[in-house]
């Protein structure tokens, strides 16, 4: 099967790789039609590793997919052949202990796509469990089901930031990441969403969304934007979505006194925070690691108009071009939120 290949850090190659095909009893046969570029793809490219994570030898890369269904395993209920789908990209050991305690997306065996030593998907098709499989409903397009996987990391912490209705919320890190948590954090209650970044391009796609203010720190004091928002009380919940140092100076001066904190960004090295200063407001304080049990509900969100992905689709590649498509990722133009590769290049379907 002709597959996105990292051969070794810098190598791309788009060539036959042999890839396992056995269809479980309970698997589906997807056609991918499909795939985003994730930062940890690109990350993989440039630098061959993410902490403990090496590629060590040739990977597939692309884990954000949708596509068709082709074929189904006799134990499959509820899929069938013809379904538009999306996937969840980690598989857990269902009968791990982390999975029985409902914490599936902890798993320290979980298979995740295009981790190493996993394959990813960016290849014409793929075999994977139906009960981590989610039909697409009929009025969102494929492009927006591979946006599901990173708008499941917002929701997920949406999820940990138990919102209540009305909330006041700050998103450090206008990145993809930043304006996926952002949307997820309106659909799941909160009254209005502040984002801070240093780019102008980042925070005008962000701000253009209704109930998203963009803050430029190079330009205004997060703490000041944050204290005139709120009547100087502080917001109910800040999500840290940069992994920066420099963002983790202000997160106890912007949260309200019993507010909530919401980690998200994944420093590349252990940053210093102010646990004094969290303590002096008594602030929760959670943590995010991927998603677990979210990719139906951020179906039905897209599905009723209540989140729209849409305007964060920033360029469509054909699967022959994927190399440019990675080059152009690794570039990190600011104006680029999402750029997505199309597989399956026969079907007409959006
Ligand atoms: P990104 O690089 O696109 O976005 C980060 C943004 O933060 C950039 O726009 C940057 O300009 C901005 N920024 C940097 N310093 C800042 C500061 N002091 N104040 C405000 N903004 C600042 O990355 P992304 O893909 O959006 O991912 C964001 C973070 O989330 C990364 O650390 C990534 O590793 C992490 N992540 C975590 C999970 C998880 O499961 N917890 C999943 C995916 C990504
Ligand atoms: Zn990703």
């Amino acid at each position: 099967m002709k597959a996105l290949v990292l051969e070794r850090v810098g190598e791309l190659s788009l060539r036959d790789i042999d890839l396992p095909s056995d269809l479980g009893a309970g698997d589906v046969r997807i056609r991918l039609h499909t795939v985003g570029i994730c930062g940890s793809d690109v990350h993989y490219y440039t630098h061959g590793r993410i902490g403990d994570f090496v590629v060590n030898a040739p990977m597939v890369l692309g884990h954000e997919a949708s596509g068709t269904i082709i074929e189904v395993g006799t134990d499959v209920r509820g899929l069938k052949v013809g379904d538009r789908v999306c996937m969840e990209p980690g598989v857990p050991d269902l009968t791990s202990r982390a999975s029985k305690l409902g914490l599936y997306n902890v798993d320290p065996n979980v298979t995740f796509w295009a981790t190493p030593p996993v394959h990813g998907v960016l290849c014409p098709e793929t075999v994977h469990p139906a009960a981590f499989t989610f039909r697409l409903p009929d009025n969102v397009t494929f492009a927006e089901g591979a946006m599901v996987e990173p708008f499941a990391v917002g929701m997920q912490a949406a999820k940990r930031a138990q919102i209540s209705p009305g909330d006041t919320a700050v998103v450090m890190g206008a990145g993809t990441i930043g304006i996926m948590t952002a949307l997820a954090a309106l659909a799941g209650g909160c009254s209005k969403v502040l984002i801070s970044d240093l780019s102008a391009e980042k925070l005008a796609i962000a701000g253009g969304y209704p109930g998203i203010t963009g803050i430029n720190i190079r330009e205004t004091s997060l703490q000041e934007a944050v204290a005139q928002a709120t009547e100087g009380w502080g917001a109910d919940v800040i999500f840290e979505c940069t992994g920066a140092q420099a963002a983790m100076h202000d997160l106890f001066r912007i949260v309200r006194p019993g507010g909530t904190v919401v980690f998200v960004g994944l420093p590349p090295e252990p940053v210093a925070i102010d646990i004094s200063g969290a303590t002096a407001r008594e602030c929760r304080m959670e943590t995010v690691f991927r998603y677990a049990n979210v990719f139906d509900r951020a179906l039905d969100l897209i599905a009723a108009g209540k989140v729209d992905l849409k305007p964060l689709l920033s360029g469509t590649f054909a699967f022959e071009d994927s190399i440019a498509a990675f080059e152009r990722a690794a570039e990190a133009r600011p104006q680029d939120v999402k750029l997505q590769i199309r597989v399956d290049t026969e079907s007409e379907a959006e």
